[in-house]
């Protein structure tokens, strides 16, 4: 585990809100029953339980999302996730959350991700890289701090990228709103929109300006999530093409529950990557496999939820065998109270794998990631200079 926690990794399935810490929940549950909002006894041991169904999963977003609605709290576990992820040598995160709005309190899906964002920059005790231009491949893995007395001490660096999550609850409309945040909000083309003669030119404009935006923020990419017994996968197909034709890529939730057609439409769609992928059988199985699609596996959090029964029939260890492509990702560290470095440790022990493996296991995530060739680069020196720290 010591070892796990030393190496590089790069985590590519952690959800925002799912990744919130234990005592943080506690903490706001506890203030929020002080206001009368809810009743802290009752879910105090919901929050302490740490064997959870699937239903009791989303029993327990639901009370996350009751104490995590402004947008202070919002940059708050925005800034402690990644300091969390950060003390144990992530070193590129592709952090995941849905937008969300709620008019009493002024929040829009836009806000929401603004308070993400600030939660981004308010962090001190690690270097975040979170913007395109924060490239700096001079110094890929540490950057210096000058204290008051003019001590100089390395500073771990983090590079963080955002995916928008589209809720399995959310109508086609609200998904199109998550892909389109920036566009929908945007005043600055508001004149365009009164004159028809730049209709044409204020379509194209605008998709070319979502997709510079959405960059600017250090969002590259859209995810499908949610409760995977609810909704239809035509609801959401409309925006997740459209952020597709746009160049984001996408990642989705796929064969969480036993649904083999809409497996084989995901698969159809051909998505950059796919999230867990417990029941795929059959000509599914082998279509994956097939289109090399690489698989976030988040192994604690599939024998939680009951998704898998044990280890020993847990299917990384088949797609492991034939080469696939795998990242090994936490899901949601607070929820199902692990880490990346207990994931990783948990695949060693679990599928005999010794350090050579779990090091290429984590260096091979490089390759699957959202972001451009130039934080590969960057990353593939971090996991370098880490090979010739050892040496
Ligand atoms: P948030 O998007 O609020 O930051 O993170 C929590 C949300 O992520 C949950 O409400 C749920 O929509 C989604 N989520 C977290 N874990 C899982 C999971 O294991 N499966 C699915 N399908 N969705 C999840």
């Amino acid at each position: 585990m010591e070892w796990c926690q030393s190496i590089p990794k790069v985590e590519l399935h952690a959800h925002l809100n799912g990744s919130i810490r234990d005592s943080t929940l506690l903490e706001l549950a506890r203030d929020l029953g002080e206001t009368g909002v809810l009743v802290f006894s009752d879910f105090e041991h919901v929050i302490l339980k740490s064997d959870r169904s699937l239903v009791e999963v989303f029993k327990l977003f639901d009370l996350i999302h009751m104490v995590t609605t402004d947008h202070t709290t919002i940059s708050r576990i925005t800034r402690e996730v990644i300091e969390d992820f950060a003390s144990e040598n992530v070193v590129y995160i592709e952090l995941r959350t849905t937008p969300k709005k709620n008019k009493l309190i002024g929040m829009s899906k836009r806000s929401y991700m603004e308070a993400v964002v600030e939660g981004l920059k308010s962090i001190n005790s690690v270097d975040v890289a979170f913007m395109p231009h924060d490239v700096d491949t001079h110094s890929p893995l540490n950057s210096l701090s000058i204290d008051n007395n003019c001590n100089v001490t390395p500073r771990k660096r983090i590079y963080v990228r955002l995916l928008l999550s589209i809720d399995r609850r959310e109508t086609t409309e609200d998904a199109m709103e998550t892909v389109c945040w920036q566009l929908k909000l945007d005043l600055k083309f508001a004149p365009l929109i009164m004159d028809g003669m730049f209709t044409f030119f204020l379509h194209c404009s605008l998709q070319v300006k979502l997709a510079l935006e959405l960059k600017d923020v250090g969002v590259v990419g859209i995810d499908l999530s949610g409760n995977p017994i609810v909704g239809e996968w035509t609801t959401f197909w409309p925006a997740l093409q459209f952020a597709k034709e746009n160049g984001l890529a996408i990642t989705l939730h796929c064969g969480e529950v036993p649904n083999p057609k809409e497996i084989q439409a995901m698969l159809d769609f051909w998505p950059q990557r796919i999230g867990h992928a417990c029941f795929f059988e059959g000509d599914n199985w082998e279509k994956l496999k097939h289109l090399n699609i690489p698989v976030e596996i988040c192994l604690t959090s599939n024998i939680r939820t009951n998704s898998i029964s044990s280890l020993d029939v847990h299917h990384f260890a088949d797609l492991y065998k034939v080469n696939h492509p795998l990242v090994i990702c936490t899901d949601d560290s607070g929820v199902f109270s692990t880490s990346v470095s207990k994931e990783y440790s948990l695949a060693a022990s679990a599928f005999g794998l010794g350090k050579k493996e779990i090091f290429q296991l984590a260096r091979d995530a490089i390759e699957f990631i959202f972001a451009d060739n130039e934080i590969k680069k960057i990353l593939n020196q971090v996991f370098d200079s880490y090979v010739t720290n050892l040496a």
